[in-house]
């Protein structure tokens, strides 16, 4: 019986593994004509002052629609798209798309925001990224100050040299870096003093469990007072309750974002909030 029990068990592991490497072989295949179908597309999710309520900014983050996977979402591919370099056609798109979005928004009478995009650890690779994000203003004509490219902990370690190198390059336009998921990467604390950092996400794990979690909490306040003494601001992300709200704000976080105050939103539903306030 026990035999058979596990080699039940082990049927299930290879099933499973089967269809894990199946539905690899489907993302991949059909990530490669998602962009030459029109099959992708940005939301924008509002960051908002804690203290005056104020909308400083917005996250460009990408969905794909597919005819018959239906939605698709960046948790599902956006590691495919690293592994096999499709990020780099795909991250090139998200960046002429959020500043052309925001330039329109712009000249359409909206008060000007920064926008930010998240880039991928591929795109730093043969300075390709400076040239691009160069492009990206100056086709959509937007000024770097309304551009932010936010970037995790682990693609900040990950060849440290170089990516110190481009990011003061880009620094010298005049857009903003975030550090994004701020908490959750191994790495060490001596990279911030590094990167010339305005911005850094605590990660949404911590604020779902800060308020159950006594060490969360203190992990949460902990980053608040590290980020804020090293001149950066501080911005948590996944707030959903009025609760964590008020908790941040006690403890003089800077900004949020979250379901609470937003989900991400289609580029005419973001409009629409800009102007109802
Ligand atoms: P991220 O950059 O940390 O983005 C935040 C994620 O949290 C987004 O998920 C957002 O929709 C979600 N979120 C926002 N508020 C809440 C909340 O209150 N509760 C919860 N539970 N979730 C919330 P999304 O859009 O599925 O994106 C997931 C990740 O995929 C992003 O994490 C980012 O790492 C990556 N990603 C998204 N768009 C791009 C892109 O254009 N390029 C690259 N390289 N990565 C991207
Ligand atoms: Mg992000
Ligand atoms: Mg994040
Ligand atoms: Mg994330």
């Amino acid at each position: 019986r026990a035999k058979e029990a596990g080699r039940n068990q082990s049927q299930f592991y290879e099933a499973a593994m089967h269809a894990r490497i199946a539905e690899r072989a489907l993302i991949e295949s059909e990530l490669r004509f998602a962009l030459a179908r029109n099959q992708l597309s940005l939301v924008y999710q509002p960051k908002v002052d804690l203290h005056s309520g104020a909308i400083t900014g917005m996250e460009a983050l990408i969905r794909w629609q597919h005819p018959t996977l239906g939605a698709v979402s960046p948790a599902r591919f956006i590691g495919v798209a690293e592994e096999t370099g499709l990020i780099v056609a795909i991250g090139q798109w998200v960046l002429r798309t959020a500043c052309a979005q925001n330039k329109a928004w712009q000249l359409a009478g909206l008060p000007p925001l920064r926008v930010a995009v998240n880039l991928s650890a591929r795109q730093f690779r043969d300075h390709i990224l400076q040239h691009e994000v160069r492009t990206a203003l100056e086709e959509s004509g937007l000024e770097a100050q309304y551009l932010e490219l936010e970037l995790t902990e682990s693609l900040m370690m990950n060849n440290v040299d170089n990516v110190v190198a481009v990011i003061a390059d880009l620094k010298q336009l005049g857009i903003a870096l975030s550090i994004d998921d701020f908490g959750t990467g191994y790495s060490s604390l001596a990279y911030l003093k590094q990167f010339p950092v305005d911005y850094l996400k605590i990660d949404q794990s911590f604020t779902r469990e800060m308020l159950t979690e006594p060490k969360v909490a203190a992990i949460v306040r902990s980053v608040i007072a590290l980020g804020q003494s090293l001149g950066f601001k501080v911005i948590a992300e996944g707030v959903e309750t009025a609760e964590q709200l008020d908790y941040l704000r006690q403890h003089a976080c800077d900004e949020m974002q979250g379901y609470y105050f937003s989900r991400p939103l289609s580029p005419e539903a973001f409009a629409e909030l800009l102007r109802q306030r």
